[in-house]
Protein backbone atom coordinates (compact mmCIF):
# COMPACT_ATOMS: atom_id res chain seq x y z
CA UNK A 1 0.00 0.00 0.00
CA UNK A 2 1.21 3.49 -0.89
CA UNK A 3 2.04 5.73 2.30
CA UNK A 4 1.56 9.55 1.20
CA UNK A 5 2.10 12.69 3.58
CA UNK A 6 -0.13 15.43 2.83
CA UNK A 7 1.70 18.88 4.84
CA UNK A 8 -1.82 21.25 5.20
CA UNK A 9 -4.09 18.49 5.09
CA UNK A 10 -6.58 19.67 7.55
CA UNK A 11 -8.70 21.73 4.85
CA UNK A 12 -8.65 22.97 1.43
CA UNK A 13 -6.83 21.35 -1.44
CA UNK A 14 -4.68 19.40 1.15
CA UNK A 15 -8.28 17.73 2.21
CA UNK A 16 -9.72 17.18 -0.92
CA UNK A 17 -6.28 15.48 -2.49
CA UNK A 18 -6.73 13.11 0.98
CA UNK A 19 -9.90 12.20 -0.10
CA UNK A 20 -8.92 11.57 -3.80
CA UNK A 21 -5.89 9.50 -2.84
CA UNK A 22 -7.63 7.60 -0.01
CA UNK A 23 -10.76 6.47 -2.75
CA UNK A 24 -7.70 5.26 -4.59
CA UNK A 25 -6.03 3.19 -1.97
CA UNK A 26 -3.62 5.15 -0.61
CA UNK A 27 -3.07 5.29 3.34
CA UNK A 28 -2.95 8.85 4.12
CA UNK A 29 -1.58 11.09 6.90
CA UNK A 30 -2.55 14.48 7.06
CA UNK A 31 -0.27 17.09 8.65
CA UNK A 32 -1.17 19.59 10.13
CA UNK A 33 -0.33 22.13 12.63
CA UNK A 34 -3.72 22.55 14.86
CA UNK A 35 -3.88 19.18 16.60
CA UNK A 36 -8.25 19.40 17.16
CA UNK A 37 -8.77 20.42 13.08
CA UNK A 38 -6.15 17.68 11.90
CA UNK A 39 -8.10 14.85 13.93
CA UNK A 40 -11.13 15.96 13.18
CA UNK A 41 -9.57 16.23 9.40
CA UNK A 42 -8.40 12.58 9.85
CA UNK A 43 -11.41 11.01 11.14
CA UNK A 44 -14.30 12.56 8.57
CA UNK A 45 -11.55 11.09 5.59
CA UNK A 46 -10.28 7.85 7.34
CA UNK A 47 -6.69 9.47 7.30
CA UNK A 48 -3.87 9.69 10.19
CA UNK A 49 -3.20 12.33 11.62
CA UNK A 50 0.40 13.66 12.64
CA UNK A 51 0.93 16.91 14.22
CA UNK A 52 2.67 19.27 11.57
CA UNK A 53 4.06 23.01 11.60
CA UNK A 54 5.95 23.10 8.63
CA UNK A 55 8.35 26.20 10.06
CA UNK A 56 9.46 24.27 12.87
CA UNK A 57 12.29 22.12 12.81
CA UNK A 58 11.31 20.31 15.58
CA UNK A 59 7.21 19.53 14.73
CA UNK A 60 8.93 18.40 10.88
CA UNK A 61 11.69 15.85 12.74
CA UNK A 62 8.78 13.90 15.20
CA UNK A 63 6.60 13.99 12.41
CA UNK A 64 9.60 11.99 10.50
CA UNK A 65 9.27 9.81 13.44
CA UNK A 66 5.77 9.27 14.16
CA UNK A 67 5.16 8.46 10.32
CA UNK A 68 8.44 6.35 10.06
CA UNK A 69 7.96 4.90 6.19
CA UNK A 70 6.89 6.90 3.40
CA UNK A 71 6.35 6.92 -0.67
CA UNK A 72 4.87 9.94 -1.27
CA UNK A 73 4.93 13.74 -0.14
CA UNK A 74 2.42 16.46 -0.81
CA UNK A 75 4.59 19.88 0.09
CA UNK A 76 0.88 21.57 -0.06
CA UNK A 77 1.01 23.89 3.31
CA UNK A 78 0.96 27.41 1.99
CA UNK A 79 0.39 31.00 2.82
CA UNK A 80 -1.22 33.79 0.43
CA UNK A 81 -1.14 38.01 1.16
CA UNK A 82 -4.82 37.74 0.80
CA UNK A 83 -6.00 40.74 -0.66
CA UNK A 84 -3.15 41.56 -2.11
CA UNK A 85 -0.99 43.84 -0.95
CA UNK A 86 0.56 46.62 -3.25
CA UNK A 87 3.80 46.02 -5.18
CA UNK A 88 5.34 49.48 -3.72
CA UNK A 89 3.66 48.22 -0.03
CA UNK A 90 5.32 44.93 -0.28
CA UNK A 91 7.45 44.70 2.68
CA UNK A 92 10.63 42.59 3.78
CA UNK A 93 8.91 40.93 6.55
CA UNK A 94 5.67 40.06 4.51
CA UNK A 95 8.32 38.27 2.04
CA UNK A 96 9.93 36.96 4.98
CA UNK A 97 6.42 35.93 6.73
CA UNK A 98 5.50 34.02 3.35
CA UNK A 99 8.46 32.47 2.57
CA UNK A 100 8.67 31.22 6.20
CA UNK A 101 5.86 28.49 4.87
CA UNK A 102 6.06 28.61 1.57
CA UNK A 103 9.34 28.01 0.54
CA UNK A 104 11.71 27.07 4.09
CA UNK A 105 8.86 25.28 5.03
CA UNK A 106 8.94 23.34 1.83
CA UNK A 107 12.33 22.85 1.99
CA UNK A 108 12.61 21.69 5.57
CA UNK A 109 10.23 19.09 5.46
CA UNK A 110 11.27 17.73 1.83
CA UNK A 111 14.98 17.38 3.13
CA UNK A 112 13.86 15.94 6.75
CA UNK A 113 12.01 13.33 4.51
CA UNK A 114 14.45 12.46 1.61
CA UNK A 115 16.06 9.81 3.81
CA UNK A 116 12.81 8.08 4.15
CA UNK A 117 11.43 8.78 0.93
CA UNK A 118 14.61 7.09 -0.05
CA UNK A 119 13.84 3.80 1.06
CA UNK A 120 10.66 3.56 -1.14
CA UNK A 121 10.32 1.79 -4.69
CA UNK A 122 8.58 4.48 -5.90
CA UNK A 123 9.02 7.86 -4.15
CA UNK A 124 7.12 10.54 -5.48
CA UNK A 125 7.11 14.72 -4.20
CA UNK A 126 4.51 16.60 -5.53
CA UNK A 127 5.24 20.92 -4.83
CA UNK A 128 1.75 22.41 -4.66
CA UNK A 129 3.10 25.60 -6.69
CA UNK A 130 0.84 27.88 -8.68
CA UNK A 131 0.78 30.03 -11.96
CA UNK A 132 1.32 32.91 -10.26
CA UNK A 133 4.33 32.17 -10.00
CA UNK A 134 4.91 31.23 -13.40
CA UNK A 135 7.24 34.09 -14.91
CA UNK A 136 6.03 33.04 -18.55
CA UNK A 137 2.37 33.55 -17.65
CA UNK A 138 3.02 36.80 -15.77
CA UNK A 139 4.67 38.49 -17.71
CA UNK A 140 2.32 37.43 -20.87
CA UNK A 141 -0.09 40.21 -21.29
CA UNK A 142 -2.94 37.74 -22.20
CA UNK A 143 -2.66 35.91 -19.40
CA UNK A 144 -4.93 36.15 -16.41
CA UNK A 145 -1.80 35.95 -13.88
CA UNK A 146 -0.22 38.96 -15.73
CA UNK A 147 -3.31 41.21 -14.56
CA UNK A 148 -2.59 39.92 -10.79
CA UNK A 149 -0.34 42.20 -8.51
CA UNK A 150 1.10 39.19 -6.54
CA UNK A 151 4.93 40.15 -5.95
CA UNK A 152 5.81 38.09 -2.31
CA UNK A 153 3.13 35.14 -2.73
CA UNK A 154 4.12 34.56 -6.53
CA UNK A 155 8.01 34.84 -5.83
CA UNK A 156 7.14 32.26 -3.15
CA UNK A 157 6.03 30.17 -5.89
CA UNK A 158 8.48 30.81 -8.70
CA UNK A 159 11.24 29.51 -5.93
CA UNK A 160 9.27 26.35 -5.51
CA UNK A 161 9.70 25.79 -9.39
CA UNK A 162 13.58 26.03 -8.85
CA UNK A 163 13.54 23.77 -5.66
CA UNK A 164 11.72 21.61 -7.71
CA UNK A 165 13.79 20.98 -10.96
CA UNK A 166 17.25 21.05 -8.94
CA UNK A 167 15.38 18.13 -6.11
CA UNK A 168 14.67 16.19 -9.22
CA UNK A 169 17.99 16.68 -10.58
CA UNK A 170 19.40 15.70 -7.44
CA UNK A 171 16.84 13.01 -6.87
CA UNK A 172 16.76 10.90 -9.97
CA UNK A 173 14.73 8.06 -8.87
CA UNK A 174 12.43 10.05 -7.09
CA UNK A 175 9.37 12.14 -9.22
CA UNK A 176 9.62 15.40 -8.27
CA UNK A 177 7.31 17.70 -9.97
CA UNK A 178 5.25 21.35 -8.93
CA UNK A 179 2.07 21.96 -9.54
CA UNK A 180 -0.58 24.72 -10.02
CA UNK A 181 -4.32 23.35 -8.98
CA UNK A 182 -5.94 26.83 -10.71
CA UNK A 183 -7.77 29.40 -9.03
CA UNK A 184 -9.65 27.32 -6.52
CA UNK A 185 -11.93 28.61 -3.90
CA UNK A 186 -10.77 28.15 -0.72
CA UNK A 187 -10.02 30.07 2.68
CA UNK A 188 -6.76 31.33 1.44
CA UNK A 189 -8.52 33.26 -1.10
CA UNK A 190 -11.57 34.21 0.98
CA UNK A 191 -13.28 31.41 -1.70
CA UNK A 192 -12.90 33.52 -4.47
CA UNK A 193 -11.50 31.05 -6.75
CA UNK A 194 -14.01 29.57 -9.48
CA UNK A 195 -13.11 25.83 -8.86
CA UNK A 196 -14.16 23.63 -6.20
CA UNK A 197 -11.71 22.34 -4.13
CA UNK A 198 -11.94 19.10 -5.52
CA UNK A 199 -11.04 20.15 -8.63
CA UNK A 200 -8.02 21.97 -7.70
CA UNK A 201 -6.99 18.39 -6.23
CA UNK A 202 -7.63 16.83 -9.42
CA UNK A 203 -3.79 17.83 -10.47
CA UNK A 204 -2.21 17.45 -6.91
CA UNK A 205 -3.50 13.55 -6.44
CA UNK A 206 -2.93 12.36 -10.30
CA UNK A 207 0.66 13.67 -9.48
CA UNK A 208 1.41 11.89 -6.47
CA UNK A 209 0.25 8.66 -8.16
CA UNK A 210 2.88 8.90 -11.34
CA UNK A 211 4.78 5.85 -11.35
CA UNK A 212 8.66 5.08 -11.79
CA UNK A 213 8.33 5.42 -15.68
CA UNK A 214 6.40 8.69 -14.80
CA UNK A 215 7.88 12.81 -15.36
CA UNK A 216 9.80 14.52 -13.00
CA UNK A 217 11.41 18.01 -13.13
CA UNK A 218 7.89 19.37 -14.68
CA UNK A 219 5.61 21.96 -13.78
CA UNK A 220 2.28 21.42 -14.82
CA UNK A 221 -1.65 21.94 -14.64
CA UNK A 222 -4.16 19.81 -15.08
CA UNK A 223 -4.32 20.88 -19.12
CA UNK A 224 -0.38 20.21 -19.67
CA UNK A 225 2.96 22.31 -19.23
CA UNK A 226 3.09 25.13 -17.46
CA UNK A 227 5.37 27.65 -18.92
CA UNK A 228 8.07 28.54 -15.98
P1 LIG B 1 -6.12 26.77 2.58
O1 LIG B 1 -7.49 26.22 2.48
O2 LIG B 1 -5.87 28.06 3.27
O3 LIG B 1 -5.19 25.63 3.20
C1 LIG B 1 -3.85 25.88 3.51
C2 LIG B 1 -3.38 24.76 4.41
O4 LIG B 1 -2.01 24.99 4.73
C3 LIG B 1 -4.15 24.72 5.74
O5 LIG B 1 -4.36 23.38 6.10
C4 LIG B 1 -3.18 25.40 6.70
O6 LIG B 1 -3.34 25.02 8.04
C5 LIG B 1 -1.89 24.84 6.14
N1 LIG B 1 -0.71 25.53 6.66
C6 LIG B 1 -0.39 26.84 6.57
N2 LIG B 1 0.75 27.08 7.22
C7 LIG B 1 1.18 25.88 7.74
C8 LIG B 1 2.28 25.46 8.51
N3 LIG B 1 3.20 26.33 8.93
N4 LIG B 1 2.39 24.16 8.83
C9 LIG B 1 1.46 23.28 8.43
N5 LIG B 1 0.38 23.61 7.73
C10 LIG B 1 0.23 24.90 7.38
O7 LIG B 1 -5.48 26.97 1.12
P2 LIG B 1 -5.47 26.08 -0.20
O8 LIG B 1 -6.02 26.93 -1.28
O9 LIG B 1 -6.02 24.73 0.06
O10 LIG B 1 -3.90 26.02 -0.44
C11 LIG B 1 -3.17 24.81 -0.52
C12 LIG B 1 -1.97 25.06 -1.41
O11 LIG B 1 -2.42 25.36 -2.75
C13 LIG B 1 -1.11 26.25 -0.99
O12 LIG B 1 0.25 25.94 -1.14
C14 LIG B 1 -1.52 27.33 -2.00
O13 LIG B 1 -0.50 28.29 -2.19
C15 LIG B 1 -1.75 26.50 -3.23
N6 LIG B 1 -2.57 27.12 -4.28
C16 LIG B 1 -3.85 27.49 -4.03
C17 LIG B 1 -4.60 28.07 -5.03
C18 LIG B 1 -6.02 28.50 -4.82
O14 LIG B 1 -6.59 29.15 -5.73
N7 LIG B 1 -6.65 28.16 -3.70
C19 LIG B 1 -4.05 28.26 -6.31
C20 LIG B 1 -2.74 27.87 -6.53
C21 LIG B 1 -2.01 27.29 -5.51
P3 LIG B 1 -4.28 25.87 9.05
O15 LIG B 1 -5.70 25.42 8.80
O16 LIG B 1 -3.76 25.50 10.40
O17 LIG B 1 -4.08 27.33 8.72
Amino acid sequence: MTTTLITGGNKGLGYESARQLIAVGHRVWLGCRDKARGERAAEELGALFVQLDITDDSSVLAAVETVGALDVLVNNAGVMDHPWVPTGEVTAELMRSLYETNVFGLVRTTQAFLPVLAKSANPVVVNVGSSLGSIGRVTAPEAPESLVAAMAYGSSKAAINMITVHYAKAYPRMRINCVDPGYTATDLNGHSGYQTAAEGAAIISRMARVGPEGPTGTYRDLHGPLPW
